[in-house]
């Protein structure tokens, strides 16, 4: 086990639920931590493997629960380490791919505190692979794209031509308040209406669940199954080839 770097703080990916799909180093950084900052997409099972001795605070984001914005969670991290603790940041997936892992690093860099990265298997990669369905394949696509669906200002003002490409999965994180506009626009933009969609709900979770849909449908899928966050929408030819098929 290599030892906790001194006066850094380790940012860790969790994955994206099923407390097996941890990497190993980041069980050890648990397993070391003193002070420990986590969001609400990580699961209570890793949760449960912190020791107890370790000051554990939530900062994530629940509906109608007052919790702390990101301005102050760069502050609180920064009062911690320079108590001369081992800080773990603990993030739902990968950090560094839809997370806020870059603007958080930012900060503690700025401030002159080190950080370490511990990649974590991003929500893609775990819906993929939960139900079967490969991001790539010589067949159908050459290219996957990792989308955001929520921009900072709450548009979705995406490189509409540059998505509607053929031959390419989109993986579009946080694109259930956008999806009227998503499939609007990529029709527009000539991606054909019937390009197989799904919706994967809490891949890797117990309650993880799929969604078959196409680009037209998928406004319809969404509201008539009340589809909630965290939900992933992927698009392109490949997801038909899903091991799990619903129909909806
Ligand atoms: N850093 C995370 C992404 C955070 S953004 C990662 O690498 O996975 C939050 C969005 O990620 C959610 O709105 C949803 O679109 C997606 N997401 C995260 N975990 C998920 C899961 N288990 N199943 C489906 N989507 C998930």
């Amino acid at each position: 086990m290599s030892p906790f770097p001194a006066g850094c703080v380790s940012l860790i990916g969790a994955g994206p639920g099923d407390p097996e799909l941890l990497t190993l180093k980041a069980f050890h950084r648990l397993q070391q931590a003193e002070v420990l900052l986590y969001d609400n997409l990580v699961s209570p099972e890793i949760l449960a493997w912190v020791p107890s001795t370790v000051e554990r605070l939530f900062v994530g984001k629940m509906p109608g629960n007052h919790t702390l914005s990101q301005d102050e969670i760069g502050p609180l991290m920064l009062e911690k380490v320079r108590s001369g603790r081992r800080v773990v940041r603990l993030k739902g997936g990968d950090p560094f791919v839809f997370g806020r892992g870059g603007e958080e690093m930012e900060v503690l860099l700025a401030a002159g505190i080190g950080v370490e990265i511990v990649p974590g298997i991003t929500a893609a990669l775990g819906a993929a692979a939960a139900f079967g369905f490969p991001l790539t394949h010589r067949e159908h696509a050459q290219s996957c794209l990792f989308v955001t669906g929520h921009l900072k200002d709450h548009s979705v003002d995406l490189n509409w031509p540059a998505l509607a490409q053929p031959r390419q999965t989109l993986a579009i994180y946080m694109g259930m308040t956008g999806i009227d506009t998503i499939s609007r626009e990529l029709q527009a933009h000539g991606l054909p209406g019937d390009t197989p969609a799904v919706l994967v709900f809490k891949a890797t979770w117990p309650e993880q669940k799929l969604h078959h849909a196409t680009l037209a449908t998928l406004p319809q899928v969404v509201r008539e199954q009340s589809i909630k966050s965290p939900t992933l929408l992927v698009i392109g030819s490949v997801v038909s080839l899903s091991l799990q098929k619903h129909s909806v």
